[in-house]
C-alpha cells in the first residue's frame, strides 16, 4: 500500500443534517415505517423524480420484487433483462419463478442492446426490466416503442440512476414503474433501502399492500389473501433519506464535474483508455466513473499497480449468463458485447467525497501504467 493514501471506489457523505434527522426521529419515537419520515421522504423523492407515487422498502432488490409481484408477474412468464447488470435484476424475476430472457449490451450505452430486445418476445413475454447501468439511462424511446408494440409493462431498475435525465425526463420516469437503490454506495443512501416509484395509483397501492405482510382489509386485520412480504423502511432509514434528498442535486452536480475532470486527464491516453458513454440526449450522473482498457490484460494489470498506489477499483460486473447460478441455462448462447465490457472494465473512485487532488492522483498513475504498457 502506497505511503497514506487510501481512494475508496465509493464512500458515502453523512453530515449533521443526517445526523440531525436521524436523532429527531429517535426522539420524536417515530422508528418503525409509520413515521412520518418515511411519507415525507416518499413523496419528497417521487417529486424529484417527477412521478406521482413513492412506495420506500429496506432495499433496491425489494423494491425490484414489489413491483414484479405487484404486476402478477409469475410462473410460466417471461422478463427481458440485460445480462450485463447487477445480480439482483435477475434474483427478483427468479423469485417470482418466472423465466429470465438475457438480452446482450450496447457496446457503446453498455445497456441493453435494444436492436435484439425483439428476438427475446414470445407469446410469454410481460415484462422489459432495462438498467440504467452506471448512471446511465437506457434508450427508452426504442424501448417504449417495442413495449407498446407487444403490449409489454417496463420496469426501469434506476438503481444506479438518481437523478439523471434522459430526453428531459428523470431515470425512474422512463418505464411503468421505475425502482431504486438506498444502499451506502448508491447517490444517495438510507444505509439499506429503496424505492418503487409510478404514475400508477393502483399499483402504487398495491405494492404498498404487498410490502406489509399484504394484511387484511375492511376490518379483519390478520387476514391474508395474498402472498405478502416484510419489506418495509424504518423511520430512522426515512430520516436519513429526507437529509440526503436535500443534498442530491449537489452529489451530481459534483459527480459530473469529477467525470469531466477525469475525461480531460484521460483524453491524455489516447485510444489505449474508452471514456464513459456520453449523448446530448442523456445527463449521465456517473454512480461508478467507469472506462474500458483495451484488453483483460491490460485491465487487471492497471488495476493491481493502482492497487499499490493505494487506490482501490473494481472490476465491472460479470455478467448473468456467466453467473454460477444462471449459467447453465444459457450455455447455448453467446453475449460477445457484455463479456468484452466485463472483461476490460474497470469502476474508477467515484464516491460523494472524492476530492480534485485524488482525481489528478488517480489518473496520474492510470497513465503512468499505460506509458509503461506502451514502451
Ligand atoms: C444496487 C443495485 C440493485 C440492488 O439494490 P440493493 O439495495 O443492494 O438491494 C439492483 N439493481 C442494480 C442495477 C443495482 O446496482
Amino acid at each position: 500500500m502506497h505511503e497514506g493514501i487510501s481512494i475508496p471506489v465509493s464512500s458515502p457523505s453523512i453530515t449533521d443534517l443526517e445526523l440531525d434527522n436521524v436523532a429527531e426521529a429517535l426522539k420524536s419515537q417515530w422508528i418503525s415505517s409509520m413515521s412520518p419520515y418515511v411519507k415525507g421522504f416518499e413523496d419528497g423523492f417521487s417529486k424529484y423524480v417527477g412521478v406521482r407515487h413513492g412506495v420506500a422498502t429496506n432495499s433496491g432488490t425489494t423494491a425490484l420484487h414489489l413491483a414484479l409481484a405487484a404486476l402478477g408477474v409469475g410462473e410460466g412468464n417471461e422478463v427481458i433483462i440485460p445480462t450485463f447488470t447487477m445480480i439482483a435484476t435477475a434474483n427478483v424475476v427468479e423469485y417470482q419463478r418466472a423465466i429470465i430472457k438475457l438480452v446482450d449490451a450496447d457496446p457503446h450505452t453498455w445497456n441493453i442492446d435494444t436492436d435484439a430486445i425483439e428476438d427475446q418476445i414470445t407469446d410469454k413475454t410481460k415484462v422489459i426490466m432495462p438498467v440504467d447501468i452506471y448512471g446511465y439511462p437506457s434508450d427508452f424511446d426504442k424501448i417504449r416503442k417495442i413495449s407498446d408494440k407487444y403490449g409489454l409493462t417496463v420496469i426501469e431498475d434506476a438503481a444506479e440512476a438518481h437523478g439523471a435525465v434522459y430526453k428531459g425526463r428523470k431515470a425512474g420516469s422512463l418505464g411503468d414503474i421505475g425502482c431504486f437503490s438506498f444502499y451506502a454506495n448508491k447517490i444517495i443512501t438510507t444505509g439499506e433501502g429503496g424505492m418503487a416509484v409510478t404514475d400508477n395509483k393502483e399499483l402504487a397501492e398495491k405494492m404498498a399492500w404487498l410490502r406489509a405482510h399484504a394484511f387484511g382489509r375492511g376490518g379483519k386485520h390478520f387476514w391474508h389473501e395474498e402472498l405478502g412480504y416484510g419489506y418495509r423502511m424504518s423511520g430512522l432509514q426515512g430520516a436519513l433519506g429526507v437529509a440526503q434528498l436535500k443534498r442530491l442535486e449537489n452529489f451530481v452536480d459534483k459527480r459530473i464535474a469529477n467525470a469531466k475532470l477525469y475525461n480531460d486527464l484521460l483524453s491524455r491516453a489516447g485510444d489505449q483508455v474508452t471514456l464513459p458513454p456520453e449523448s446530448k440526449d442523456v445527463k449521465n450522473v456517473y454512480w461508478m466513473y467507469s472506462i474500458l482498457l483495451k484488453s483483460k490484460a491490460s485491465r487487471d494489470g492497471m488495476m493491481k499497480f493502482l492497487k499499490s498506489k493505494g487506490v482501490e477499483t473494481r472490476t465491472f460486473f460479470y455478467p448473468i449468463h456467466h453467473q454460477p447460478y444462471y449459467a447453465s441455462r444459457y450455455s447455448n448462447m453467446t453475449f460477445p458485447v457484455s463479456d468484452s465490457l466485463s472483461d476490460r472494465g474497470v469502476n474508477l473512485p467515484s464516491g460523494n467525497q472524492l476530492t480534485e487532488d485524488e482525481i489528478r492522483y488517480v489518473c496520474e498513475n492510470i497513465l503512468e501504467y499505460l506509458k509503461g504498457e506502451k514502451s
